[in-house]
């Protein structure tokens, strides 16, 4: 992580005047295929930095937070992570209870959070919490977002969770025991944090997106090395047609793929109002092509793609996870059948 900040790599969406390389859309996302292509727990730290803690900063922070943590984090000196599940709360985030108390004007918040990626190696968190009372409970309405320091005292990470695929990507839960904060860490308006974390959402799963391209595309790639190398009843197994049937739709899938995710991007990019229904088909339609497609390379692979000894095995337990955070597939059909609805209503 930290070459891959000294390159860029950590402030690819952030203005040159914050220190980063302000980078368009397309061209971070081809980003995050490459390295996604090459491991895709490394591009899901890249991701969640560029795309939810930085880019909430971005809008919603102050101009002394962005020159205190903006500018390091885009200079890949700081590292950023984003928590908003819990145990209780996943895909319907509005219910977390972690709290957060006025103290003086500063906060204090007590709880408990769950799956954060590089929650303990991160310097900084992008943490949600509540800040209506219990007695005035407002939903998605009584959630703030705070930028909690991992060495600040009450801060406390938990057992790293041991996980099917992406092992190289840390992901740990976090209790939060009387931890003070001064009103410099609030991000934005105290009630609001639900509606950033939404927004920036949407370019977040973009990115899971460009990771499950590139895990298509890898495995894709391994299986087509691997069918004119392996010869069975006298012939290279490619050139049997159940073979080359199964290449050609892990082909076809996998450009589909590519091409929703450079639509979804370019709609991201323009601001435009179906981008909210494109990014989530986009991650829909990449991640269920990557599962799909590093199936079908393992099968291509016969027993040697049930072997460690071979990448494909990998990338099929890597494959996985990509339908499940940022917005599980379930939740993304609920998304693109509202939000067809809404655009058909002209409804925003
Ligand atoms: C490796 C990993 C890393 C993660 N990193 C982060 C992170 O950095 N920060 C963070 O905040 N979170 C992170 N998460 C959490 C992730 O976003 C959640 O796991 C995800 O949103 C799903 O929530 P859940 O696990 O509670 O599942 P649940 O919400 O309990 O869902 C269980 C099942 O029910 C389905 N379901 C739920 N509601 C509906 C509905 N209305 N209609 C139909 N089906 C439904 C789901 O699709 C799923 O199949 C991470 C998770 C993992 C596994």
């Amino acid at each position: 992580m930290d070459q891959l900040g000294e390159l860029g790599f950590l402030g690819m969406l952030i203005p040159e005047e914050y220190d980063g390389l302000g980078l368009d859309m397309l061209t971070y996302l081809y980003s995050l295929v490459e390295i996604a292509w090459g491991d895709p727990s490394v591009s899901v730290s890249i991701s969640v930095h560029n795309s939810l803690p930085t880019q909430i900063l971005l809008r919603h922070g102050t101009e002394a937070q962005k020159q205190r943590w903006l500018r390091p984090m885009a200079r890949g000196e700081l590292l950023g992570a984003f928590s908003l599940s819990e145990a209780g709360a996943g895909s319907d985030a509005a219910g977390l209870t972690a709290q957060a108390r006025r103290d003086g004007d500063g906060w204090v918040l007590d709880g408990a959070k769950a799956w954060v990626t590089n929650g303990a190696s991160a310097d900084l968190v992008l943490l949600f919490a509540r800040t209506d009372t219990p007695d005035d409970r407002r939903g998605s309405r009584g959630i703030g977002a705070f930028l909690v320091p991992t060495d600040a005292p009450g801060y406390c990470p938990g057992k790293k969770e041991r996980k099917m695929g992406i092992r190289g990507s840390e992901t740990v839960e976090v209790s939060l025991n009387d931890l003070r904060l001064g009103p410099e860490h609030l991000i934005g308006e105290p009630n609001r944090g639900f509606r950033y974390a939404l927004a920036a959402l949407e370019g977040g799963r973009l990115g899971i997106a460009a990771q499950a391209v590139g895990i298509a595309r890898a495995a894709l790639e391994h299986a087509l090395r691997y069918a004119e190398e392996r010869s069975q009843f006298g012939a290279p197994i490619r050139d049997f047609q159940g073979i080359q049937f199964k290449l050609a739709e892990m082909g076809r899938r996998y450009e589909t793929a590519l091409a929703i995710l450079e639509r979804a991007g370019r709609a991201h990019e323009a601001g435009d109002p179906r981008s909210r229904r494109l990014s989530s088909t986009a991650k829909l339609t990449a991640s269920e092509s990557a599962v799909w497609i590093a199936r079908q390379a393992v099968q291509v692979f016969g027993g040697y793609g049930y072997s460690r000894e071979y990448p494909v095995e990998r990338l099929f337990r890597d494959s996985k996870i990509t339908e499940i955070y940022e917005g599980t597939s379930e939740i993304h059909r609920w998304i693109i059948a509202g939000q067809l609805y809404r655009e058909r209503d002209g409804v925003q």
